[in-house]
């Protein structure tokens, strides 16, 4: 079921979506080469209890940690450890803060000291495929819009598009209806209505997209080994343009 937030509930996702976004400010100044990814987990979860909400991934199906943290072939929820982040890294961290009963989820791909010109690439692209998302995240639009427009743009740019993992409605719960994925076509899926939420979140490789599960049951990696990168942020639908809830905003106020 698709639920439309009230003004009330919008409020308090603008509150979360604020703190994902302030989280990921913070944690942005410690991304440097010789901090583990554990390292970045506490600092994030510290930060996040402090505003007031709590992580959404720990315990969440069982995750183990405040942060998805994905470093290099890793597409997704990557799990915080003692490996030290080195130059030429590119690591994907996902976040997810619940204020209230309500969440706000967003993933940034970051470099770590100098990367090749491909993760630049790949990276620059990747972001870009996030906002030809939003753009069409419009009232009257159809989900299968959103989804067109990011498989349109990766294509034109020869990334690999992972399908086994899509954007979602967010609510009350981290993931909810409907499914946004990033290929489709245009003009199908659910309507987008005034007071839907969704993530929209692009994870594309610069090889093939193929990818797999590790033995954790948790980390996926691309298959080839190339790099992957995502971006991802909480949107409100308007009667007018989209709302990055988890873009620059403070305490709800932009
Ligand atoms: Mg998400
Ligand atoms: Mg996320």
């Amino acid at each position: 079921m698709i639920t439309i937030k009230s003004p009330r509930e919008i409020e308090l996702m603008r509150v979360a979506g604020s703190i994902v976004y302030q989280t990921h400010q913070y944690l942005k100044k410690f991304i440097k080469s010789g901090i583990t990814t554990e390292e970045l987990d506490k600092l994030a979860e510290d930060f996040i209890i402090s505003k007031d909400a709590t992580p959404s991934f720990k315990g969440y199906q069982g995750f183990p940690k405040t942060l998805c943290t994905s470093v290099n072939d890793e597409v997704v929820h990557g799990i915080p450890s003692n490996y030290k982040l080195k130059n030429g890294d590119i690591i994907s961290i996902d976040i997810g803060a619940c204020y209230k009963g309500y969440h706000g989820d967003s993933a940034w791909s970051y470099v770590v000291g100098n990367v090749s010109d491909n993760d630049k690439y790949l990276m620059e692209h990747t972001e870009k495929s996030l906002y030809e998302g939003i753009k069409m995240a419009v009232k009257g639009n159809r989900i299968g819009d959103i989804s067109n427009a990011i498989e349109t743009y990766a294509k034109k740019h020869n990334l690999g598009i992972v399908r086994e993992l899509v954007g979602h409605g967010v609510g009350t719960n981290l993931h909810e209806d409907p499914n946004v994925p990033n290929y489709g076509e245009k003009g199908k899926g659910p309507l987008l209505k005034p007071g839907m939420v969704i993530a929209i979140e692009p994870m594309l490789t610069f090889g093939k997209e193929n990818i797999y599960v590790e033995d954790n049951d948790w980390t996926i990696r691309t298959y080839d080994g190339s790099n992957a990168a995502h971006f991802e942020h909480t949107i409100l639908i308007t009667d007018d343009k989209p709302e990055i809830l988890t873009g620059e905003c403070e305490n709800g106020k932009k």
